[in-house]
């Protein structure tokens, strides 16, 4: 208990004291009784001004006269110029402006001193007595701090104990080895969204043998929400809260790394893009195998080719490197990643379903297993009010990029190492089949349209393509 020292400033500061000390006003009416005086000085001043007032008004007939004050020029008698002759012999001119003049009497300059001094005597006053006080609770300072910090953590396990109750939360198991398991789990902020639809619950499961999660799914499917959703539940679990799910069997987790938004830093110097490569590089450099990952978009702040490449290095690095092999949530709209599933052995595709009828889609926010077949972004486009004629067209280039998804063999293009690329350039000679670019090249000819000279050019341009390895 610090009463004493509650009582101490329960008995001297206002209820609602100003933010700044040089406002005044901090200490209570009866605390001390020189600050009470001058107050009183300062008060009745307001009632002196009005007597006044009424006083002249009456003595020289000018109805509109009126006594007002400002910064500069201090209390003044205002009259207008209309109303000049009747203004008695006493009064001494102050100011002269276009339609008024300005007047003081003695008697309202030895007010004025009067009220003023004493404006500026209780700030002085006010500021003494604070620093005082504060001297005074100075020498009780760790005493206050560890109340506070008491205090503090009462009012955080308190705060989980009311949202577990109020929001239906369960125990969860906390265990030593390095499985995820959430049944039902739910985002424990947007499952309270008023006026949303009703929170659909979701399962996760990560672990030895499904330690990379690529989740694919349209934009507006729920991606990103259960992304968080994992990693807070994950958190919850370990600060010893109870958690939105109907069952969970967590293991301890060294540390949650999260590359989520697009937070620009322009003010420090750092591109979007540049933020998101420096937090992904702090992952691979510091995830361990006990560690949780949550990867929200790779890549969008690049070009598609280069931000799908890094994205597929990434989750096999992820994979593959000894040291790290963190349990990883991945969700993109590259859903070309969902390829990686076919090379790696721990990385399992899921996707956040939606129903697709008469070219609309409808979000039905449950996620399963299995990769989204695409990424919906033209329908989604389409949801939002894009032109239709910008929407046949996408769907045009759309279909020309996805003809080059896959190689001659049926394997998927972005697969391709260094290794199996020499096996394949040796398969596609003997097949008698050129390289993508030389094809394409050749089958876009309209030859009814070419001079020798530039089938000459051509002929030479594709030579050194193929000398190219392209
Ligand atoms: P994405 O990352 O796939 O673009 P978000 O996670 O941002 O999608 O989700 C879009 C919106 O859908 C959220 O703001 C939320 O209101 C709603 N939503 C997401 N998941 C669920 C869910 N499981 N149940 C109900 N509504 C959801």
């Amino acid at each position: 208990e610090i009463k004493e020292i509650v009582e101490k400033v329960e008995e001297a500061i206002v209820d609602a004291p100003p933010n700044n000390l040089r406002d005044g006003g901090i200490f209570k009416d009866g605390y001390s009784t020189e600050l009470d005086e001058l107050r009183l000085i300062s008060k009745s001043g307001r009632k002196f001004i009005k007597e006044l007032e009424a006083r002249e008004r009456k003595r020289t007939g000018i109805t509109k006269l009126r006594i007002s004050f400002n910064r500069v020029f201090g209390y003044f008698i205002e009259v207008t110029r209309a109303h000049s002759e009747n203004v008695p012999e006493d009064y001494i001119r102050k100011q002269t402006l276009v339609n008024t003049e300005r007047f003081f009497t003695p008697e309202l300059k030895e007010f004025e001193e009067k009220v003023l001094g004493a404006q500026e005597k209780i700030n002085e006053l006010e500021n003494i007595l604070f620093i005082k006080l504060r001297e005074e609770l100075i020498s009780r300072i760790n005493l206050i701090q560890e109340v506070s910090t008491f205090v503090s953590e009462i009012d955080a396990i308190q705060s989980l104990a009311f949202v577990a109750r109020s929001n239906n939360y369960i125990k969860p198991k906390v265990t030593d080895d390095s499985e995820i398991f959430i049944k039902d789990g739910r985002h424990p902020v947007v499952e309270l969204q008023p006026l949303g639809e009703p929170f659909i619950p979701n399962d996760c499961r990560l672990n030895s043998e499904e330690q990379i999660l690529i989740i694919t799914g349209p934009n507006m499917a729920g991606k990103s929400t259960y992304l968080r959703q994992v990693a807070l539940i994950v958190l919850m679990a370990q600060v010893g809260s109870f958690i939105p799910a109907s069952e969970a069997e967590i293991g301890i987790v060294d540390r949650i790394f999260t590359r989520i938004g697009a937070a620009d830093n322009i003010v420090m110097g750092q591109s979007t893009f540049m933020v998101e490569m420096t937090e992904t590089a702090n992952i691979l450099n510091n995830a361990s195998d006990k560690s949780l990952v949550i990867l929200d978009e790779i890549g969008r702040g690049t070009s598609t080719f280069d931000g799908l490449s890094i994205a597929w290095a990434l989750v096999e690095y992820i994979h593959n490197h000894p040291g790290i092999k963190a349990k990883t949530l991945f969700a993109t709209h590259y859903h070309e990643l969902t390829e990686l599933e076919l090379t790696l052995d721990r990385v399992k595709n899921y996707n956040i379903l939606v129903k697709e009828w008469n070219d609309k889609i409808r979000f039905l926010r449950k996620v399963v297993p299995g990769n989204a077949d695409k990424s919906y972004g033209i329908q989604v486009a389409k949801l939002a009010g894009i032109p239709e004629e910008v929407i046949l067209r996408a769907k045009e280039v759309l279909q020309n990029l996805e003809e080059e998804n896959f190689d001659i063999n049926g394997n998927p293009v972005l697969a391709r190492s260094k290794d199996s690329k020499k096996k394949e350039l040796q398969l596609s000679l003997f097949s008698g089949h050129f390289s993508d670019p030389v094809r394409k090249k050749i089958k876009s000819l309209d030859l009814d349209n070419l001079t020798p000279i530039q089938a000459l050019d051509l002929l030479n341009e594709l030579k050194g393509k193929i000398e190219n390895g392209e």
